[in-house]
């Protein structure tokens, strides 16, 4: 069982009231579930997303061997890989990262150093031959006994390690003085995260992904194809375009908005994943898309490590 996991996240994260005045006005009253908060290095939905590999290398109860490192793939600014390099570097387990593009520094490659992590620069061609058949070949030779974790570790598993975050804010729910909320919303970058909430709802309520990306890179379709792997009717959730330009693109609104939100409510966000989610939500509510009384549950799912190059990269 994923719980008995010696490297398993918290079961939850603290769920919190979140004032903000474009929601008050519009009778609409938010709370935030606090993912961001769970670790200072392990932070956000990434842990959660990790931990049945994870898990693969602890004693496995069938006694099978237990693998014996973790590889996976990323840009250099990547959320997945720094909560990896951090997970390897916390639980004593040897980290691999297959980098998108040419050597550079910046502080999140950094950090994947100072974790332990070894690297490997694939260029960009090299990066782009990611999903074909034969790409893990050679790694999985070079790193023998090591679990292969695709891109931003997107599987069933993961998702299905996220479903146990709806059982988790439930349970926190009378410390809000709620009996009910109306619907959950997060950020959806491949959808995993979001597939692991409609999974832990079973229908009970809806689950917005506000998407980083666009839509034509196919998050509808691989949230679809977890839920079908899950047993799950292909229902339940909405996909909120989110992206303002294409993913990482920032603008002077989201940037505005990010800084008078961490203003208003104290609590950090990042440009890429959460800002843009929080900004549809308040689309989405001056929209009337929620009736006044509702109550949202928005999932914080971290990257904060990613905003450090916050002022090169508005541009
Ligand atoms: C990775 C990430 C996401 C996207 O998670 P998915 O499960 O891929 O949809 C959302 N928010 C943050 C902060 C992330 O780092």
């Amino acid at each position: 069982m994923l719980d008995a996991s010696p490297f398993a996240p918290p079961a939850t994260a603290p769920l919190q009231p979140l004032d903000l005045s474009w929601a008050r006005d519009a009778g609409v009253e938010l709370a935030m579930l606090r993912l961001d908060s769970i670790d200072p290095q392990l932070s956000g939905n990434k842990w959660y997303k990790l931990a049945p590999c994870l898990a693969a290398c602890s004693a496995q109860p069938d006694g099978t061997i237990p693998a014996t490192g973790l590889i996976s793939l990323g840009g250099p600014h990547s959320n997945h890989l720094h909560a990896l390099a951090a997970a390897g570097q916390r639980f004593g387990l040897a980290t691999v990262g297959l980098l998108r593009g040419e050597p550079c520094q910046t502080p999140t490659v950094v950090d994947l150093q100072q974790a332990g992590m070894t690297l490997h620069w694939l260029g960009y061609g090299g990066y782009r031959a990611r999903h074909q058949p034969g790409f893990w070949a050679p790694w999985q030779a070079l790193y023998p006994g090591f679990v292969c974790i695709e891109e931003g570790g997107c599987s069933l598993a993961a998702a299905e390690s996220c479903a146990r975050l709806v059982g988790g804010l439930r349970g926190q729910l009378g410390d809000l003085g709620w009996d009910d909320y109306t619907a959950l919303w997060l950020a959806a970058g491949t959808g995993t995260t979001l597939a692991g909430l409609v999974i832990g709802e079973a229908g009970a309520h809806p689950v917005y992904g506000a998407l980083a990306g666009p839509l034509a890179h196919g998050v509808g379709r691989a949230v679809a194809a977890l839920l079908e792997q899950a047993g799950r009717l292909d229902a339940g959730y909405c996909l909120i375009e989110a992206a303002r330009g294409g993913f990482g693109r920032i603008d002077e609104t989201l940037l505005a908005f990010m800084a008078d939100t961490e203003a208003e409510t104290g609590v950090p966000l990042d440009p890429v994943y959460t800002a843009k989610a929080l900004l549809a939500l308040r689309l989405a509510i001056a929209a009337g898309r929620f009736t006044p009384g509702s109550r949202i549950i928005v999932v914080h799912t971290g990257g904060l490590q990613g905003r450090r190059t916050l002022p090169e990269r508005a541009s």
